[in-house]
């Protein structure tokens, strides 16, 4: 590939923290709230307008994991995340963007409105006093050895620098990470592949259904996907997954691609587009209810589900969600099973990767994988059980003032298949920003903060661990 020079230069540092929160997203505002509750100097950085991540540049809702695993559809009641979720949930409620917190322990997710939730966070940062860095995108790092010493933006007021203390990389993909130059891993071992990406999308302007019509209406679709016309992974276009119900929010688009390849990115972009496009005019042309119907909103961006996983002390496994396992460090609880969907786009309808692909014979990822995973309620932790997140996964083994937070934790690709929605992200957050803060009033590295006194501060601050 030509290359071309880019000339060395000053630039400005315009601001200084204690923590410096790498990403808006379910992994990151808890990191910052936490933080800088704990009386640290905190600053958040997103490259969006808004804060959210995918819960609001992606649509996706409902937030998932709340409750112990309930195995297939038995649903479990017990809450295993409270904390910040619980907070932003009753906040939600109060601008009828949620249902109440209790109301939710009976559902299998967390409905809300996105635009509830960006107002939300926008009030609960700059009451824990978080500086925020909006529209700034981090493009690397300037290291002191093996330490971070700024991370490099760039945003409309040009080229900056952005120093701090410690870091948390909450970006999703581990951009601070890859840039510091600290081990990463992507996808599964043998070929690098993430899971699929997908993005919601909202339809209004339809009528009233009945449950029966609308099986009928998912078996037409069904059919049509069967005979290639959509390239969706089901056929729900009518799921109602967000807190209001007078329009459709379907997760059903997918995408394989890597999420850190802007080429696929691109592609992903246009093609989920092209697919909501082609599902709206044939469902105009041949469903009298959809005659009206219009594409309400499609989300900012194609959501990644998996990508880069910083590489930390120790590696969440698919084993340690199906088992159900519990650590010494275990700072946050997941409850979500092994859910792949598959890289290559392949799985209809279902995405049980490793349970049941129709193509399995084909994968060398089936082949070696399906016999411990026979059917799916073996990929799921026991039920009303859950799984902890050791803090040692959101530590750097590389770099001694990162921690990781979200979906870029130390994670196999099974491991993260659970571990990546966003209650669990939330609760991980909410560790990490609280880890943060205790490193620095205990004047400790990362990796030496006082696990078990942690968690007595995330008890005390409301969170089950
Ligand atoms: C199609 C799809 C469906 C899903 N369904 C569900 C579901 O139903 N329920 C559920 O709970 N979870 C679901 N998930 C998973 C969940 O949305 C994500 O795993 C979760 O949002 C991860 O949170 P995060 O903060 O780690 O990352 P993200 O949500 O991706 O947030 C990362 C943030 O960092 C910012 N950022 C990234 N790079 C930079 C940079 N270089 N500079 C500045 N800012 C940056 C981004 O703009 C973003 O705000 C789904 C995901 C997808 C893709």
């Amino acid at each position: 590939m030509r290359t071309i020079h880019e000339a060395p230069r000053e630039i400005p540092v315009v601001a200084e923290a204690d923590v410096v929160v790498c990403g808006g997203g379910p992994g990151g505002f808890p990191a910052a709230i936490a933080a800088a509750r704990h009386g640290a100097k905190t600053l958040l950085i997103e490259r969006y307008g808004f804060l959210g991540g995918l819960a609001t540049a992606g649509l996706v809702s409902p937030v998932l994991g709340h409750t112990a695993s309930g195995v297939g559809s038995n649903a479990s009641n017990t809450p295993i995340v409270e904390g910040i979720l619980r907070e932003i949930t009753e906040r939600m409620h109060a601008l009828d963007g949620a249902p109440e917190w209790a109301a939710t322990l009976t559902r299998w997710g967390i409905e809300f409105d996105a635009e509830a939730l960006k107002i939300v966070l926008d009030e609960l940062l700059q009451e824990a006093g978080v500086e925020l860095l909006l529209h700034t995108v981090i493009t690397d790092v300037v290291m002191d050895g093996d330490r971070i010493l700024a991370v490099v933006v760039e945003n409309k007021s040009g080229r900056q620098a952005v120093a701090g203390k410690l870091f948390i990389d909450a970006t999703g993909d581990a951009d601070i990470a890859a840039r510091a130059g600290a081990p990463t891993t992507k996808g599964r071992p043998f070929d690098g592949r993430g899971e699929s990406m997908g993005s919601f999308f909202h339809l209004a302007g339809y009528a009233p259904l009945s449950e029966e019509r609308k099986q009928e209406l998912r078996e037409q679709i069904a059919h049509e996907m069967e005979d290639g016309r959509f390239r969706f992974y089901n056929a729900g276009f009518f799921g109602t997954n967000a807190h209001h119900k007078d329009h459709s929010a379907a997760n059903m688009t997918r995408a394989a691609g890597d999420s850190t390849d802007v080429g696929d990115m691109t592609r992903a972009e246009l093609n989920v587009r092209r697919d909501i496009w082609e599902l709206l005019r044939y469902l105009r042309a041949n469903v009298p209810e959809f005659e009206d119907a219009y594409v309400q909103q499609t989300s900012p961006q194609v959501g990644p589900r998996e990508s880069r996983q910083v590489v930390g002390p120790y590696r969440l496994s698919g084993e340690d969600v199906t088992q159900g396992r519990k650590f010494d460090d275990g700072i946050a609880r997941g409850s979500w099973w092994v859910d792949i969907h598959c890289p290559l786009g392949n799985t209809y309808p279902v995405h049980l990767c490793v349970a049941s692909c129709p193509k399995g014979e084909e994968c060398p990822f089936w082949a070696a994988e399906h016999e411990r995973m026979l059917d799916r309620d073996e990929l799921y932790p026991p039920q009303g059980d859950w799984y902890d997140i050791p803090y040692r996964s959101l530590l750097s083994v590389a770099v001694p003032n990162l921690l990781a937070s979200g979906r870029c934790i130390s994670a196999t690709h099974e491991g993260m298949a659970g571990a990546r929605v966003m209650g669990t992200c939330i609760a991980i957050g909410q560790a990490a920003g609280t880890a943060a803060a205790l490193a620095l009033a205990a004047n400790t590295p990362l990796a030496e903060v006082d696990v078990q006194r942690l968690r007595q501060m995330l008890r005390d601050d409301g969170q089950l661990v």
